[in-house]
């Protein structure tokens, strides 16, 4: 757990959200502010900070959380129409919290990926 960090604060329910799923490793909310209908975000209960932390030892709970991501949007009815898994690492990628989360993003189309 960080002191500091906005997503264990969620973890420790010190700081309130949209629970969607739960269990002893993942964790899963409702976005504050969506970009899509149904936005939601899925993250390791494990304070880690983005993709590039990811080691060998870490593989089981990735699996785990892109498995428990696939169950989340089935629970968010966006699985059959299909919805978007976007991880954003650092600046460049537009990591805004940094602890590992997955978004969904679903419920309508999601337009095409740009840079700008
Ligand atoms: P990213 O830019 O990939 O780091 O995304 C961070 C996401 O966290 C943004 O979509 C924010 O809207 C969301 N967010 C920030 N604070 C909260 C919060 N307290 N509860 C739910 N979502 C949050
Ligand atoms: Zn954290």
């Amino acid at each position: 757990m960080s002191d500091s960090c906005i997503f264990c604060k969620i973890v420790a329910g010190a700081i309130p959200s949209k629970k969607i799923y739960e269990d002893d490793l993942v964790l899963a909310f409702l976005d504050i502010h969506p970009q899509a209908p149904v936005h939601a975000l899925v993250i390791p209960k494990r304070h880690i900070v983005c993709m590039d932390d990811l080691e060998e030892a870490d593989r089981e709970l990735v699996g785990h959380l892109l498995e428990r991501t696939a169950h989340v949007a089935r629970l968010l009815n966006v699985a059959q129409n299909g919805y978007r898994t976007l991880i954003n690492t650092r600046a460049h990628g537009g990591q805004e919290v940094d602890h590992l989360h997955v978004h969904i993003l679903g419920g309508a189309r999601i337009g095409p990926m740009v840079c700008r």
